[in-house]
């Protein structure tokens, strides 16, 4: 024998909101189906329409179940929102029955109650939706693949990028679109030992052949075991970004003018170059140079003119000098040049070629007049004692002042 009434087991036991209908109005119902209600108890309910607590939008499907209800037939669970009895909303599964009692139709209908479930639901399509758009949206490229590297998926702005539609690029081995091996041997390697990587700069090949700077953040993919599933991360374009970087550089560090280093370039480059020949014991040696007579230039053909003596100074100079040697313009019409691994007899040769060079220039005014300019040129070499670039660049500013001193147009070692 059980020690539990049937009652019991219906009214407070059964976790199922139970409750049943003589006519379409509410003749009982279990605990669970008061809870579920909000209801005291059962006198609030009996004698009700079933129909009253079924949310208005949701009636018409209601009352097409109930038509369809016959002996024996069970309408298959479905959801409604159903109203309580203080006029709450909550969304409950749904499942009837039509039977007999005393000859009347009578209705049980069973109910779960699905209405956190129903929060969820709607968070996941919300969040869902929102991916949705941010992955059709977005310019970055978003990817994934699996554990031997294949693209699982890839957002459609990978088109704009890389020419190839998202369609055409799953199933396909990652690698084979980087330029180089090592660049997708290194990135794999940084995220199975860090679980992810940041700003990881690569170079991608498009499918018309372009050459794309992208920078990379990726995350590993751990299957529920925490083994490497595969890649998933974001990469975008820097190309542009890259170039303007290089732009800004050049702008920073070059002369505006004549395209040579600007004074601050040339002397951070000629100190690095001077540290090392010091350590190392090797020669390098320094032409200060500075045109003559520049202002009476200026005076006698303009500004304009005189900008583009510059100009041709600054050529001029260059074709004397090889790759290794530095080469920049101190301010105005000074200049200066670092020969490496040059003592201060081969220098002397250099800056004399350099004085020729430009003495036996023509330049041509605006008004047909042709001129000449000279320059003066100050030599100094290295010397194991000094300590900085300055030594060597006092030491050939005293020679260039001696060769202005000594009538100009000539070359002077310290
Ligand atoms: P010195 O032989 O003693 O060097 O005589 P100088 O006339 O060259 O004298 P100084 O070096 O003192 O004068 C430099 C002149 O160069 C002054 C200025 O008019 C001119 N100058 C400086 N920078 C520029 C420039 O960017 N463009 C032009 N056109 N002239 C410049
Ligand atoms: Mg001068
Ligand atoms: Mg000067």
């Amino acid at each position: 024998m059980s020690l539990i009434t049937e009652s019991q087991l219906f009214n407070d036991i059964l976790p199922a909101a139970v409750i049943i209908a003589v006519e379409g109005r509410f003749e009982e119902a279990n605990q669970a189906a008061l809870n579920l209600l909000e209801a005291q108890d059962i006198s609030e309910l009996k004698g009700r329409e079933l129909s009253d607590f079924v949310h208005p939008l949701d009636q018409p499907r209601s009352q097409a179940r109930v038509r369809r209800e016959g002996e024996d037939f069970v309408n298959p669970a479905a959801k409604f929102r159903i109203r309580t009895v203080k006029g709450a909303y909550r969304m409950v599964l749904l499942s009837s029955r039509a039977f007999s009692h005393e000859g009347r139709d009578a209705l049980m209908v069973t109910g779960l109650d699905m209405t956190d479930h129903e929060a969820l639901d709607a968070q996941m399509r919300e969040s869902e939706h929102n991916f949705r758009r941010l992955f059709t949206n977005m310019q970055d490229v978003y990817y994934r693949t699996d554990v031997r590297g294949m693209l699982v998926q890839v957002s459609p702005s990978v088109e704009a990028m890389l020419g190839y539609s998202a369609e055409e690029l799953k199933g396909e081995d990652v690698r084979r679109f980087y330029t180089d091996d090592t660049d997708s041997e290194a990135y794999l390697q940084r995220i199975l030992q860090h679980g992810r990587v940041t700003d990881f700069p690569a170079r991608m090949r498009s499918k018309f052949g372009r050459v794309v700077d992208i920078s990379l953040n990726s995350q590993a993919i751990l299957d529920d075991e925490g083994k490497f599933a595969g890649i998933e991360g974001i990469f975008r374009d820097v190309s542009q970004r890259l170039e303007m970087e290089q732009e800004l550089k050049r702008l920073a560090t070059t002369d505006a003018l004549t395209n040579i280093e600007n004074r601050r370039a040339f002397l951070e480059h000629a100190d690095h170059v001077f540290r090392s020949a010091q350590r190392y014991g090797t020669v390098v040696s320094m032409l200060m140079l500075d045109l003559d007579l520049f202002k009476t230039v200026n005076d006698e053909h303009g500004h304009i003119v005189g900008d583009q003596v510059l100009v041709r100074f600054a050529e001029q100079v260059k074709r004397e000098l090889r790759e290794i040697d530095l080469f920049g313009r101190l301010g105005g019409e000074e200049f200066c040049v670092l020969l490496q691994h040059t003592n201060a007899e081969q220098a002397a040769i250099v800056a004399e070629r350099i004085r020729k060079r430009i003495a036996q220039l023509r330049f041509f005014d605006d008004d047909g007049a042709n001129f000449s300019v000279t320059v003066s040129i100050g030599i100094s070499a290295n010397q194991a004692e000094d300590r900085q670039l300055e030594r060597l660049m006092e030491r050939a500013d005293r020679a260039l002042y001696l060769a202005k001193h000594e009538g100009r147009d000539q070359t002077r070692s310290a």
